[in-house]
């Protein structure tokens, strides 16, 4: 199935990002969740180097976002208000982190 998200935006309180997809199930991710699984080298390398109990900590800036733009028809770039930018989250991922846990 090609699922690709018909409409995203920020949740009225701008703490989460709600997916509307083409098979009209919505999820709402928050942007902490959304911030913590950044797919980019940089972050997943940063990652790769913590213990198992490591725990994530964003100032507020990192977690709130200042663009949202879309990456040909696959994936959004997010450029949160820290500048950080280099994440790339293709749709089939967003999908995936939406109905993770935690
Ligand atoms: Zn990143």
């Amino acid at each position: 199935m090609n699922l690709f998200p018909k409409q995203i935006k920020l949740s009225e309180d701008k703490d989460s990002l709600l997916i509307y997809w083409s098979d009209n199930s919505t999820n709402s991710i928050s942007l902490l969740k959304l911030r913590k699984l950044c797919p980019c080298a940089t972050c997943l390398t940063e990652k790769e180097k913590q213990s198992p109990s490591y725990i994530p900590l964003f100032a507020e800036n990192q977690i709130k976002i200042k663009s949202i733009n879309q990456v040909g028809s696959y994936a959004i770039s997010i450029v949160w208000q820290d500048g950080h930018n280099t994440g790339i989250y293709e749709f089939p991922y967003l999908k995936i982190i939406a109905e993770k846990a935690g």
